[in-house]
């Protein structure tokens, strides 16, 4: 109410904004997807240019993987805007700590706090953030 704004709607507003960026972005990578697959099966039966096939192959590859790595982006999003709903916003989903303020302005969509993303960047795969313990 009143004028004073509501810090949960600035917080939704970054990441409706960082959502729209990166479904845009993904959006681009897979047209691009779709028009390198046409091309090349169109060159298969010519049969020309065997290497610049093998650039475009990684290069798809590289798109591919930068189209997995957004579809994860936009997931942590939607997952954070889940958490913000449900009053959980800034809570680190591993270890139940508050997140970093500074890092949360960077990064809305973080969901764990910065000691528990280096934990599970370094090695131990396979956390899943459904696996919440109550
Ligand atoms: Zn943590």
């Amino acid at each position: 109410m009143g004028t004073q704004t509501d810090p949960r709607k600035v917080i939704l507003s970054a990441l409706e904004d960082e959502e729209r960026v990166l479904s845009h972005e993904l959006e681009r990578l897979r047209e691009g997807l779709r028009d390198s697959l046409r091309e090349t099966s169109g060159e298969m039966t010519v049969e020309n240019h065997p290497g610049d096939v093998g650039t475009e192959t990684y290069e798809r590859e590289k798109d591919l993987g930068r189209a997995r790595y957004l579809e994860a982006q936009v997931a942590e999003v939607v997952a954070a805007r889940h958490r913000l709903a449900a009053g959980e916003f800034g809570v680190c989903q591993a270890c139940g700590r508050r997140i970093d303020p500074g890092r949360l302005a960077v990064r809305p969509q973080s969901a764990l706090c910065l000691e528990c993303e280096e934990r599970n960047e370094g090695g131990a795969r396979g956390w899943a953030p459904e696996e919440t313990h109550r």
